[in-house]
């Protein structure tokens, strides 16, 4: 009977890896979507019934869960190098050249050219067709484990297909397409959170989170190209590549064999215009050698491979228009220009506008509307106009003059002395900055407001309910329920939100103050030197200065900030409503009785709603993840938790607590 189960969850892994196989590598799905979650669903319900049968490679491990507090470093087997790199043709041509010297006289080698994907490396093992670990590149020598986040990447397959070696490394890519790039940024304007710059970053941001879960849904997928190992039998990368797909791995078909470099030229001259269609970004062309008995003879130099090089197409540029400026307004009043443009495709994305920082660049860039622009999207999101075409100014363009009034509140703008930036210095009553402010304040990284978003910020403030921070403190049920769109269990969400975020500690607390100057980081530091608010509004300038880390000019903005009397009052309301303004909460988030372990809750409690108890766990330095797994180390019992959750935290071995236990926990009493 019980062989019988194994056989069955044996079974059906192997039917979901296939599957997986076939839809995200592939592209060429054989079942439906249904079917195929029906399959999982069963497997899971098995796993959870016969916990003695668990696999870290099963299909289920896909959906993330596991959190990684401190990436363990490990070695590479084979040393991961970067690769030289060129701009030019000639530098391919003295390659070549070097090669022919390091060479025997009738050696005849071949190339493969290969899209140089720009995202964050990757080193995979596989034993005995099982995957076993991946290793970022760190320093070529060593990188960090990030197996358990890579296992959400539906593309890398935790099971092989077909005649692979016993053990061996394989290399590539970790990638963002554009699509997903977007989607995750659009999500973020939504939540009032900065955006992400560019995918290679967000990809290799996104390997280091400590909560796979969030892994799971950023988009990512994973090119491979490179095989490291001994007697892998193969005599040529083009062979090594077409193996490497037949084990299941996603190999682009974009490599080609070039027997000359005329070949590479095409190849590189093709996807220099072809690039631009491509759903992800690349930065270049990889040239290797293409068989593996030339390579071996002209090995490695300290940094790099001789056998392979990197050509790098410059930045993409295109020509377009420029129509006009706006001027947007920050939420610390700072005004920015931005170009509108007649809208041009530049690396797979439309191009309408671009950003042009201050009035310095304009002058800089001489730019009179009705120019022609170049344009280049960099290593940045948001494209940068780098300079006029002189060819094609025509006798109507006109000069930019910079705006002198604020063009939300119309309050006239200042710039000090050495400030390239213009302000609108109406703090209080400029409604975009009032509502930037808002935004900034409910947003992850300072109050955490749950259950309220940017744009009911925004409502909420043209319906004249807030004006101030403080005002968000004092809605009422009523008051919101008569608004558009708001229904009673989303204002309840809210107004619970609100109240939770009482308890965000008070370096969170200045950092939402939304002072010029005062990131995270460094409300950290001041909460640190200066444990209360009103050591802060003590402090003259020296002393600001004297910290670590703090200049003239933050000290400066934090000293103007406190002076300012309805800066103060809006503290001082806001310290009277319940809000840290001292650094006690902080340290029991560092040092707590709680301090890096992982909860779970679930059910109903008595003193606590669902969101105080999180915050109450958080405070005290403990993480909130969303479902019971192996690392999970309590479960937080309410009444009415399900009797499954239960039962996946007794056979994992997790404590349970009851809300009262919790609560001894932390006071150890
Ligand atoms: P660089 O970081 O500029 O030194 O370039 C080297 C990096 O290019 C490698 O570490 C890889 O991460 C990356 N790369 C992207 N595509 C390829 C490819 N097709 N072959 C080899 N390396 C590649
Ligand atoms: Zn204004």
């Amino acid at each position: 009977m019980m062989e019988d189960i194994e056989l069955r969850i044996e079974q059906l892994r192997k039917e979901l890896h296939q599957h997986n196989h076939k839809y995200y590598v592939l592209d060429q799905p054989t079942v439906s979507d249904y079917e195929f979650d029906q399959l999982l669903k069963k497997l899971e319900i098995l796993e959870t019934q016969f916990p003695q049968y668990f696999d870290s490679n099963s299909p289920t491990q896909r959906v993330g869960g596991g959190i990684t507090k401190t990436f363990q470093t490990k070695s590479h087997q084979y040393p991961m190098y970067s690769l030289d790199n060129t701009y030019s043709k000639e530098e391919l041509e003295e390659w070549e050249k070097k090669i022919a010297k390091l060479l025997d006289s009738d050696a005849k080698w071949t190339y493969t050219c290969e899209l140089k994907f720009d995202g964050a490396s990757i080193s995979l093992t596989y034993e005995n067709g099982k995957f076993v670990q991946g290793v970022t590149r760190g320093d070529g020598q060593k990188g960090d484990d990030v197996s358990k986040n890579l296992k959400t990447i539906r593309t890398i397959p935790l099971q092989l297909q077909g005649d692979y070696p016993p053990f061996f490394e394989i290399r590539g890519e970790i990638m963002l397409p554009w699509s997903a790039f977007e989607s995750i940024n659009s999500a973020r304007e939504k939540a009032g959170e900065t955006l992400f710059k560019n995918p290679r970053n967000t990809a290799s941001g996104s390997l280091k989170l400590q909560d796979s879960n969030i892994v799971a849904q950023r988009g990512l997928t994973c090119f491979l190209y490179a095989l490291a190992g001994d007697n892998l039998g193969v005599d040529t990368q083009m062979e090594a590549l077409e193996k490497a797909r037949s084990w299941g791995f996603k190999v682009p078909d974009s490599a080609q064999h070039a027997s000359s470099l005329k070949a590479v030229f095409d190849f590189i001259g093709y996807w220099d215009e072809e690039r631009s269609n491509l759903p992800y970004e690349i930065d270049g062309i990889v040239i290797k050698v293409n068989e593996f008995e030339f390579q071996q003879q002209l090995g490695y130099t300290a940094k790099s491979p001789r056998w392979a090089i990197a050509y790098k197409f410059q930045a993409a540029r295109v020509e377009s228009q420029l129509n006009s400026i706006s001027y947007q307004v920050g939420r610390t009043g700072a005004v920015t220009p931005v170009a509108n443009l007649t809208p041009v495709l530049l690396s797979g994305t439309t191009v309408k506008r671009a950003s042009l920082h201050n009035a310095d660049q304009i002058e800089k860039l001489n730019l009179r509307l009705g120019d022609t622009v170049w344009i280049e999207k960099g290593g940045e999101i948001i494209p940068k106009i780098v300079g006029v075409n002189p060819d094609k100014r025509g006798d109507v363009s006109q000069k930019v003059n910079f705006i002198e009034h604020c063009p939300d509140c119309h309050a006239p703008l200042q710039r000090s002395d050495g400030e390239a930036q213009h302000y609108c210095a109406n703090s209080m009553f400029c409604p975009t900055q009032i509502i930037g402010k808002i935004q900034h304040f409910i947003s992850r990284k300072a109050m955490d407001v749950e259950g309220i978003g940017s744009e009911t910020v925004v409502q909420l403030f043209e319906s004249g309910l807030i004006k101030n921070l403080g005002d968000l403190y004092t809605l009422k049920a009523n008051q919101l329920l008569v608004l558009d769109r708001m229904a009673k269990k989303s204002v309840e969400n809210m107004l619970q939100g609100i109240e939770a975020s009482k308890s965000q500690p008070y370096s969170k607390v200045l950092f939402g103050l939304g002072i010029r100057y005062v990131g995270e980081t460094v409300a950290k530091t001041l909460t640190k030197s200066f444990p209360s608010i009103d050591q802060l509004k003590d402090a003259t300038i020296e002393e600001l200065t004297a910290v670590n880390e703090i200049g003239q000019r933050i000290a400066e903005s934090v000293f103007d900030y406190l002076q300012q009397d309805t800066n103060w009052q809006l503290i001082q309301h806001l310290r009277d409503l319940g809000l840290s303004f001292e650094a006690e909460a902080d340290d029991a988030s560092a040092n707590g009785p709680l301090t890096d372990k992982k909860f779970v809750v679930s059910g109903v409690f008595e003193n606590f709603d669902r969101n105080e108890i999180k915050k109450y766990i958080e405070t005290h330095g403990g993480k909130i993840t969303s479902s019971v797994s192996k690392n999970t180390d309590f479960l937080v019992a309410g009444s009415g938790i399900g009797p499954a959750k239960k039962e996946k935290a007794v056979n994992y071995g997790i404590s349970i607590l009851t809300e009262s236990e919790l609560v001894s926990l932390v006071t150890g009493k």
